[in-house]
């Protein structure tokens, strides 16, 4: 479908891609991107969730402490400054239990030698924000960390799940190791268990979770500055899970993205950007609109539009999803087939 747009977009970072990535993943929406981010709604994002604030947080002291080791003496890696990008400029309020949280977490990632390991693995450096335009695609992001891996910098990103969750929560499959405290004990005084490998390790990262793999081929790319067919690409992830019962556990991959899945993610981002993005201008030159754009057709369901079970802001702009969610008896029929 074609639609007016009021401005192209200026980059593509990971989260809009994965925003939109109808077909690719179950709540990718190409009209969810155009309504945020290409018409003059003035659509926010959604403000951050306990659990997203705890992620941010448990960032905000990794880094630092890493930042300190490695002698970086850069404002943007300070932990005041951190934290205040964590509560978006004063904008959200930082819950002083969370941060408590958050330094407990630190202090079993620590204690399980995750920490001292990223040095081994010859970590380079901490909160990167890259813009790069790479074979004319305007890339944009903030790769968490990179180590090195067979000599080529690639990317870490830290990610921290189960927050607030009344569910035991399983590491993904594929793990290089697994870190977990034994039940019943708390704090660094009950030791730990060491879980080794999983059987799938050595599997694709998309194979492991794709949103992963994803986020860190962006990064591979705006940190190489150029995209190669034939390149095998890899990252990094340090998942943290906080378990019901309050256990920590830490489950780290260390994974190659297939060629075949990395080519097919750039020819899809590179679609994109040929119809949605801003054409090059000259340096102050106000971006070129460029009247109208193509879609894909709005395909509301539950798992797209309130995925986490919380509705997205587009749902209250989307006429698509009125029409589907917005009836009662529909909503009814589509709850009990997810329930299935
Ligand atoms: S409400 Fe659903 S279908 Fe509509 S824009 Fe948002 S994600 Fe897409």
């Amino acid at each position: 479908m074609k639609l007016p747009i009021a401005q192209p977009l200026k980059y593509i970072s990971p989260s809009t891609f994965m925003s939109a990535a109808q077909g690719i993943i179950p709540s990718g929406c190409e009209y969810e991107v155009y309504l945020k981010k290409m018409t003059s709604t003035g659509l926010h994002t959604e403000a951050a969730t306990d659990q997203m604030m705890l992620g941010t947080l448990f960032d905000a002291l990794v880094k630092t402490e890493i930042a300190h080791e490695l002698g970086l003496e850069d404002a943007s890696k300070r932990l005041d400054v951190l934290l205040d990008k964590a509560g978006n400029k004063g904008k959200q309020v930082i819950k002083p239990e969370l941060l408590a949280v958050a330094h407990e977490v630190l202090d079993i990632y620590n204690y399980f030698g995750c920490l001292r390991r990223l040095f081994d693995e010859k970590i380079q450096d901490v909160e990167l924000s890259v813009a790069e335009r790479v074979h004319g695609v305007k890339l944009f992001g903030y790769p968490d960390a990179t180590i090195l891996v067979n000599g080529r910098v690639s990317p870490l990103d830290w990610k921290v799940s189960g927050y607030g969750s009344s569910r035991v929560k399983s590491p993904s499959a594929g793990y290089k190791s697994y870190h977990i405290q034994p039940a019943g004990t708390k704090g660094i005084a009950g030791g730990f268990q060491d879980k080794g490998r999983h059987k799938k390790y050595g599997a694709f990262l998309e194979d492991i979770n794709i949103r992963w793999a994803i986020q860190l081929l962006f990064y591979n790319w705006m940190l190489d500055g150029r995209y190669i067919k034939s390149q095998v690409y890899s990252g990094a992830i340090d998942n943290l899970l906080l378990q019901s019962d309050g256990r920590i556990g830490v489950a780290s991959y260390r994974a190659n993205v297939s060629t075949d899945f990395a080519n097919k993610i750039w020819e899809s981002v590179r679609n994109k950007w040929e119809r949605w993005g801003e054409p090059p201008t000259a340096e102050g030159v106000p971006p070129v609109n460029r009247g109208m754009i193509d879609l894909m057709e709005p395909k509301p369901d539950l798992w797209r539009c309130e995925p986490y079970g919380r509705a997205k802001v587009c749902t209250a702009y989307c006429e698509y999803y009125k029409r589907t969610l917005g009836d009662d008896m529909q909503r009814e029929i589509l709850q009990g087939q997810m329930k299935r």
